[in-house]
């Protein structure tokens, strides 16, 4: 068998001049630990509201809740969807209004509802009957928008199912939501995040102005749709750029709505933080299960419960990068703790330099979006994943 040389596709996910960033503030650092650019993040901020002027943004805190990256977005005019109590809570002490926030998460208690409404929330969603009636009694007087079911065909880390309404039974609830006491406000759709297939926008578009149209019919004036998060980063799996997903996005919003476009919000998370974060990882341990196994058993100092359990059932494949020279050999990929499904990646191939060793660096790109706060508090002892900020 001819050995091909060891080939990272670089420029597509870093220049050398970043890389050489990262590797001088890796020196001397206990691996693993996540790197944050906040300057890619703002980056990609100014990025988004040029592209999509005309849209709202609310960042999906859930993405990368760190501190200095909610304050740095709270800076630049952002606006937040927070999931629970303990998002606003966080936001609240880092100073951001209330009016700036959504409660974008379906599944809410009355408590939390009555909790958020106190401290000056007006912006819930919605798709079921028993919500909104917890909404009505506890959150008076709120706009309601309300989250249409989507497939999440295309998606490599699927949002579907769980959240939202076919929309036979959002018209009802629209219907209701008057009688309740709040406002219908909008629609809002999430198609699944890292939704590679930018047609599914186009889909969730028609059915929200479909309805639009139906309950105009009952007098009822939506006036906003929110276009949820699913934009893609920069992970193996090619996605087209973002620059393509907002020009075709703006087209379809044009095809259904002309000249009467309503309110549009955004909620991006992946798209707008993950491209800014560096894990940066050890090999602990390269082994052979069997004399004559094709692969060996690459062993990092990271795994599905330190952060990335994104690689669950191989969804998300992230760009990972050994800088060494040497013959391209393929891997298995597994992570440190005692459990056997921790695993990263076993069917799809990762290739690395045949002289990598143990201790070598392993530097996984693409890291900055749901990786440090999936990390587990402490599992085999193990900390959560630390990060720092560049
Ligand atoms: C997680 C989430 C997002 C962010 O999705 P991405 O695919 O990471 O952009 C947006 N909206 C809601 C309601 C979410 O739950």
């Amino acid at each position: 068998m001819r050995k091909e040389p060891y080939q990272f596709p670089q420029d597509e996910f870093f220049s050398r001049d970043h890389f050489n960033k990262i590797k001088k503030f890796s020196r001397g650092k206990e691996t693993p630990f996540l790197i944050v650019d906040l300057e890619e993040i703002k980056k990609s901020y100014d990025y988004l509201i040029e592209h999509m002027p005309f849209a709202k943004i609310h960042y999906a805190v859930k993405a990368n809740p760190m501190d200095e990256v909610v304050l740095a977005l709270k800076k630049k005019g952002s606006n937040f969807d927070v999931a629970t109590v303990y998002e606003l809570n966080q936001l609240l002490r880092l100073g951001v209004e209330p009016e700036r926030m959504s409660y974008g998460n379906t599944i809410k208690k009355e408590k939390d509802i009555a909790y958020a409404y106190e401290k000056g929330m007006r912006l819930f969603v919605s798709d079921s009957e028993s919500d909104l009636k917890k909404l009505a009694k506890n959150a008076p007087g709120s706009k309601i928008f309300f989250r249409i079911l989507t497939e999440s065909d295309g998606a490599d880390w699927p949002l579907s199912r769980k959240f939202g309404a076919h929309p036979d039974i959002i018209y009802k609830l629209i219907l209701e939501t008057k009688k309740l006491g709040l406002e219908p406000y909008g629609l809002s759709f999430h198609v699944g995040s890292q939704q590679r297939d930018i047609g599914q926008w186009d889909n969730a578009i028609s059915k929200c102005k479909y309805l639009f149209q139906a309950v105009a019919e009952k007098g009822i004036h939506l006036k906003m749709i929110n276009l949820g998060g699913g934009f893609p980063a920069k992970y193996q799996a090619k996605a087209s750029d973002l620059e393509t997903y907002f020009k075709e996005i703006r087209r379809f919003l044009l095809e259904d709505f002309g000249d009467k476009l309503p309110e549009i919000i955004i909620e991006p998370g992946r798209s707008m933080v993950a491209n800014a974060g560096v894990i940066v990882s050890e090999v602990v341990m390269i082994s052979r299960k069997a004399r004559f196994n094709q692969y060996k058993w690459v062993y990092l100092d990271i795994g599905k419960f330190g952060g990335l359990i994104e690689t669950l059932d191989e969804c998300i494949k992230y760009p990972i990068f050994c800088d060494k020279k040497g013959c391209a050999e393929e891997v298995i990929l597994a992570g440190p703790t005692c459990d056997s499904m921790d695993i990263l990646y076993e069917h799809h191939k990762y290739s690395f330099p045949h002289t990598m060793k143990e201790g070598n660096k392993i530097y996984i790109f693409t890291t900055g979006a749901y990786t440090q706060s999936y990390s587990s508090v402490g599992f085999n002892g193990f900390p959560p994943l630390r990060s720092y900020l560049i």
